[in-house]
């Protein structure tokens, strides 16, 4: 699956101001980066020859940019790409409910292989060029459930993006369908035993606690547990997974999946909106990972997760987009400090732990996740860094580049993802855009016509 044209042996980036490991701001000003093997092998200053003496090196001049550790989304949605602009005469939500029933889940149940496929790859490159070089999709798609994950993670691989895929296990459509989710995870774990070098891993998907039964949430547990995968899931989302929880298993949301036994450090437990004090201790005593979405949050009208609370408690949280368009992560780390502020009525709240959440956290589960270390531009990590072009009006240094990222706008210039450069001069260089584009229309138009 590891995507081998834009491979070269070894590529540089060299000048510009290099922010090596940005929440202790380290920086690097006119250096260059050297990444061997898909890692960073080495980061200086001065004379280049004597380190790529006898090596054919590809040279990325970043002179008068800024080199940035690629971004991280723990959790979207690509087959949400072709939504974008969906016309839906009879589709007026009043509730959360409706958003699901209304939209999202008529638009699975449409999704064909070939959906899947353009709506990885599409989504996947928008996101490369938003500077996100790792995404954890959340995937669906109840008519074509069987290899699945295997359209969704060539998409991905087209563009070369870095990621994790699973197939989202529910009853909403019968069991039979749930049965067949657990397998399309664990049929594609297995396909990634003994491939390495390979940037996709694979996860136990699951919807929710109010779509999944408790002899299917179960089965699901045993099969990611033979097959040694960690579980993605919506957790607490609105109140509506509360309710459900609390009426058929006298518990709440956290407690009822806790019970079951699928909190780890390998889970991701997105949005945990609905959450009280006894999940939020559960959360951290069982070191889940916790994913805010707050775009989505604020959009679908479910209420503004307890990040501060349950970042004082200790409980690890990073940023995921839900398929939320735009796929900028950095919108949601917006969204996620401004909420913050309004949720606590404090206008100096979040402002450090939105930082920590997005470069430390978020790289943090991806590495654990993917067993790959991510997020940094330090000898031994991936080589995933963004060139980015940023004329500030007021000074950049060491100790301020989250004000900038926050309060200003870097253009993506070039991406590199495990040494190999994906995009260049804002552009794709390993697809042809306008014919990717051109076909991503079409496939929606023909979905849309189905939905
Ligand atoms: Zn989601």
């Amino acid at each position: 699956m590891e995507r081998a044209k834009a491979r070269k042996q070894v590529t540089v980036v060299k000048g510009g101001t290099i922010f090596t490991t940005k929440t202790k701001r380290g920086v690097v000003e006119d250096g260059w980066v050297v990444i061997k093997g898909g890692k960073i092998s080495k980061i200086g200053t001065g004379d280049l020859k004597k380190e790529l003496k006898g090596l054919k090196a590809t040279i990325i001049d970043a002179a008068g940019k800024v080199v940035l550790p690629g971004l991280v989304n723990c959790h979207t949605h690509l087959y949400s790409t072709l939504a974008r602009g969906i016309r839906l005469a009879d589709y007026a939500p009043r509730n959360f409910g409706q958003c699901l029933e209304g939209l999202w889940w008529r638009l699975d149940r449409a999704l064909t292989y070939e959906d899947c496929y353009w709506s990885a790859l599409v989504g996947s490159l928008l996101s490369l060029k938003a500077g996100v070089t790792t995404l954890f999709d959340h995937h669906s798609s109840p008519y074509c459930i069987d290899r699945s994950l295997d359209s969704i993670a060539a998409g991905m691989s087209e563009v070369g993006t870095r990621g994790s895929v699973c197939y989202e296990v529910s009853d909403r459509d019968g069991q039979d369908r749930a049965s067949l989710g657990i397998y399309e995870n664990v049929r594609f774990a297995n396909t990634l035993k003994g491939g390495a070098g390979s940037r996709i891993g694979a996860m136990m998907g699951l919807h929710a606690s109010f779509t999944l039964s408790q002899p299917t949430l179960m089965r699901a547990r045993d099969a990611a547990e033979d097959a040694g995968i960690g579980y993605h899931l919506h957790v607490a989302e609105d109140k509506i997974d509360v309710k459900d929880s609390q009426k058929r298993y006298r518990r709440r949301v956290v407690t009822r999946l806790a019970d079951v036994g699928i909190l780890s450090t390998k889970t991701l437990a997105i949005h945990c909106v609905h959450v009280n004090d006894s999940e939020i201790r559960h959360l951290h005593d069982s070191a889940a990972n916790v994913v805010h979405c707050p775009r989505s949050n604020l959009s679908n009208a479910v209420g503004i997760a307890p990040v501060g609370k349950m970042f004082r408690h200790g409980v690890r949280i990073g940023f995921g987009s839900d398929g939320f368009g735009p796929p900028s992560i950095m919108d949601d780390a917006r969204a996620g400090l401004l909420s913050w502020r309004i949720a606590e009525s404090n206008p100096a709240a979040g402002w450090v732990e939105t930082e920590l959440m997005l470069l430390k956290n978020s790289p943090i589960i991806a590495s654990m996740l993917l067993d790959t270390k991510v997020g940094e531009i330090a000898e031994g990590y991936a080589g995933d860094l963004i060139v980015a072009s940023y004329d500030p009006p007021t000074p950049l240094d060491r100790d301020n580049l989250w004000g900038h990222l926050i309060f200003g706008s870097f253009k993506v210039d070039t991406v590199i993802v495990g040494g190999d450069i994906v995009v260049e001069g804002g552009r794709s260089s390993v697809v042809d855009e306008e014919k990717v584009f051109e076909k991503a229309r079409a496939v929606a138009a023909e979905l849309w016509e189905r939905t």
